[in-house]
């Protein structure tokens, strides 16, 4: 047997985390990308320590370090006169207790950081997978106006409506949250000074605003997570209306007013999950990222979970040809779904969500949320194969 030729379908961060992965542990990867171009994309992401310590292993901590930003602290406000709730310190003392860095990144740094990780010529862009068959010990995979590919394992990181996904697990529709998210970015220096090292949290009677810098301080960045059943688009590059920004924040304190009137161009998303599905993978075929757990985003944590997978994946696959491909496969889903899957549930009811304009004064209650998601930013999924192996 050849060495072992895997497929990735979708260029996004989870599709490039595995190429950087499965290249550096030495397997053959082809990833095929539908957009004809890696173009500046989306807005800020988080990434707690669980996926920071997968990155900086990828050989990414000094451009980490040089693109992101690790904010000092994560501050609660009072969204109506703006006072000082609740201060978590982050920064030095985040990363010392669990391990590695919190940053906020630009979702395009990011991108770019992960694309530099991986062989020019094994990037295939314009590539838009139509379908596959998996006969004999091969994938054949089916693209829109290109020629079939052949591979050993198709790896579906083709994101929140994954073709991969639809023949491996078959149902599922999106089930939208109520909510949608307002996002936009702007520079620091039009901002309080505070914006450019802090996580700033308000939260309101119908809206949170979570504000958040990236590259290095220089911009901001924000979400504003709104309760709205009308607005339904489930899409990442829809345009909002700025008006509609400022009419959801009339009334909140001086400084979301100041953040609110520096945006001139915003998007706008439906925020939609699905139920867990049952299974990932065929024989030949595996899910990774949105494709496999699309979450809602109040644990900051879907590019995160998409890198655990990424990794896993890579190690897993790694032990081929000593295991089958098919038990490699099997050794990545038993690893990573029972955990993804707590994760992409635990996201429905907490995170930033458990702060409402009711609770977030409450003495304890930005500890309580740290405390909440501590088993995420704990976790080394590298090392729990490991101890799974011995
Ligand atoms: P994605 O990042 O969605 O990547 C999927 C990739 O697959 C895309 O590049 C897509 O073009 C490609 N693809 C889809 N179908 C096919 C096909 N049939 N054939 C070949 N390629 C295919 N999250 C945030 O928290 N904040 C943001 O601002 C933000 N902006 C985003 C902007 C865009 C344009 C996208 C696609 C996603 C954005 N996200 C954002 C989501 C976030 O990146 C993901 O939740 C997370 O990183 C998991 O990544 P993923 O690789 O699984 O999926």
């Amino acid at each position: 047997m050849g060495p072992l030729r895997v497929a990735v379908t979708g260029a996004g961060i989870g599709g490039l985390a595995a190429a950087a992965a499965l290249s550096g542990r030495g397997i053959e990867v082809e990833v095929y990308e539908q957009a004809p171009a890696l173009r500046e994309v989306g807005a800020g992401l988080h990434l707690g320590s669980n996926g920071t310590r997968l990155l900086q292993r990828l050989g990414l901590a000094a451009q980490l370090r040089e693109m992101a930003a690790q904010p000092a602290a994560m501050e609660v406000r009072n969204w109506k006169d703006g006072r000082v709730l609740a201060r978590q310190p982050m920064g030095a003392s985040w990363a010392a207790e669990f391990g590695a860095p919190y940053y906020t990144v630009h979702r395009a740094d990011l991108h770019e950081m992960l694309a530099s990780q991986v062989p020019p010529e094994r990037l295939h862009l314009g590539w838009k997978l139509a379908g596959f068959t998996e006969y004999g010990e091969a994938v054949r995979l089916q693209f829109a106006d290109r020629p079939t590919c052949d591979a050993d394992v198709l790896v579906g990181a083709d994101g929140i409506h994954s073709v991969v996904r639809a023949t491996v697990a078959p149902g599922g529709d999106p089930v939208f949250s109520g909510n949608s998210a307002f996002r936009a970015l702007v520079p620091a220096r039009l901002l309080p000074e505070s914006a450019a090292n802090t996580i700033l949290l308000w939260a309101g009677p119908d809206a949170r605003l979570l504000c958040y810098p990236v590259r290095a301080g220089q911009m901001v960045t924000f979400v504003a997570v709104i309760t709205d059943p009308n607005w339904t688009i489930e899409s990442w590059s829809t345009h909002a209306d700025v008006a509609d920004l400022a009419t959801v924040f009339t009334g909140w304190e001086p400084a979301v007013q100041h953040i609110v009137s520096a945006v001139t161009q915003a998007g706008r998303w439906a925020l939609y999950d699905r139920e867990p599905l049952k299974r990932w993978s065929t024989r030949r075929v595996t899910l990774l990222g949105d494709a496999a757990h699309p979450m809602l985003p109040h644990h900051g944590q879907g590019a995160n979970q998409a890198i655990e997978d990424a990794v896993a994946l890579a190690v897993c696959l790694a032990e081929v040809p000593a295991v089958t491909v098919g038990a490699a496969l099997r050794r990545y889903e038993a690893t990573r779904r029972p955990h993804a899957t707590r994760v992409q549930l635990g996201s429905r009811g907490n995170g930033s969500l458990r702060m409402s304009s009711g609770d977030s004064g409450r003495p304890g209650a930005v500890q309580s949320m740290v405390e909440d998601s501590s088993w995420i930013q704990r976790y080394d999924v590298e090392r729990d194969l490991a101890s799974l192996a011995s």
